[in-house]
């Protein structure tokens, strides 16, 4: 039997032709089509400036956290149910990473345990969109504002969702996005920043432009030439070239055809696994609107591994998400303990991601529903 994978990005003719076009094109990095894909992120996003288009979900964590001046001294409050960039980005600036944690039902960070973590060196409070269902984002508001720290939601599953009505990308003062190939869309590897805050904004873009300015009013010299620039701050390279911004806005057209078509995989699991004894199915809060960029079943009484490594084996590409950060022996190194987020380490213990991907057939979810089904005897 063939291999199912987990996450697959869907490309198009369309896909394909907008990016050969670019290719024959005068432009292969920070030409038109990067305008293009910025402006149309900061629509999706809810917002009026343009997005920042990087080069991954990652350097989207870093560029933000930048944005945001996090800096040694600082500290930096985020779940421990997440992909390891979104913490440590942030240590890389020098930070403390706290480890707050999650809340029973969506997996998402728990305003109350963030709320009891608060220092006056708390800078910012870094939300997850857990398997693409928007964060606690006016929950988590009302700590940030109360502590004087900056709100971040981490977007890599949720570009497209909402939260009563607003666009996942206006909820927090900074949002990021990854379009990585399992995501819910892809430029390959990229990524993006938006902030609500025009001057945070700019930071992330002088950022992710090694420093650089040229813009008249922001230059200290202005009378040595048209060839001069400045560097007010330092920066690194993270421009997504012009190629995979065309990839990305052709990618947009479909997004919410994806998006339909994550939802109707989620009912399909949810309709073929309801009776199973001993698992868990993910739910939705009031006024969530998600995609679902996989689906995170629960398995009781210690009988993940087993379901993982059978269905592994039955060629279907499950996988886990996520272990929890502070378990990683960086951490452990500088002292985090197991044990510190209990909600958090159970939810790992028996979280097993579904396949979910927009070309996935009917066919193959019942394949994993009935996999499941035969192995607890259901
Ligand atoms: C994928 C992911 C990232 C990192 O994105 P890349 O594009 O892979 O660098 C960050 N946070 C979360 C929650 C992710 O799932």
């Amino acid at each position: 039997m063939s291999m199912l994978p987990y996450g697959r990005q869907s490309i198009s003719d369309d896909d394909v032709k907008a990016v050969a076009e670019v290719l024959r094109g005068d432009w292969l990095t920070t030409g038109p089509a990067v305008d293009r894909f910025e402006k149309e992120l900061g629509a999706v996003a809810g917002q009026s400036n343009p997005a920042v288009a990087v080069t991954s979900g990652t350097a989207a964590l870093h560029v933000a956290y930048a944005a945001a001046g996090v800096g040694p001294g600082d500290e930096v409050i985020t779940s421990p149910l997440t992909f390891l960039a979104t913490a440590t980005s942030a240590a890389i600036h020098g930070a403390t990473v706290v480890f707050a944690d999650v809340c029973e039902d969506t997996g998402n960070l728990d305003p109350a345990a963030v709320e009891a973590l608060v220092t006056d060196r708390t800078k910012v409070i870094s939300g997850v969109d857990f398997a693409g269902h928007p964060m606690d984002a006016p929950g988590l508001r009302a700590v940030a504002d109360q502590a004087g720290a900056l709100l971040l939601e981490d977007a890599a599953h949720s570009i497209g969702g909402s939260l009563d009505g607003r666009p996942v990308g206006s909820l927090a003062d900074l949002t990021t996005f990854s379009f990585f190939p399992t995501k819910n869309l892809t430029t390959a590897e990229g990524g993006a920043v938006v902030a609500l805050d025009p001057d945070i904004a700019r930071k992330a873009r002088t950022f992710k432009g090694i420093g650089m300015v040229r813009d008249p009013d922001r230059l200290r010299t202005t009378d040595e030439g048209p060839w001069w620039y400045e560097m007010p701050d330092l920066g690194l390279n993270y421009r997504l070239p012009d190629v995979l911004c065309a990839l990305g806005s052709s990618q947009l057209t479909r997004l919410s055809q994806f998006k339909a078509r994550r939802a109707q995989i989620t009912q399909r699991y949810h309709e073929g696994l309801a009776d199973v004894p001993g698992l868990r199915l993910p739910t939705q809060r009031v006024g969530a609107d998600p995609v679902w960029h996989f689906y995170p079943l629960r398995v009781l009484d210690g009988r993940r591994r087993g379901l993982f490594e059978r269905l592994r084996a039955e060629g279907i590409g499950v996988q886990v998400n996520y272990i929890p950060v502070h378990w990683q022996p960086w951490f452990a190194d500088r002292g985090y303990q197991r044990g510190s987020c209990p909600v958090a380490e159970t939810y790992y213990e028996q979280e097993i991601s579904l396949p979910m991907f927009p070309d996935l057939l009917d066919a193959d979810v019942d394949r994993v529903i009935d996999g499941i089904r035969r192995h607890f005897g259901a």
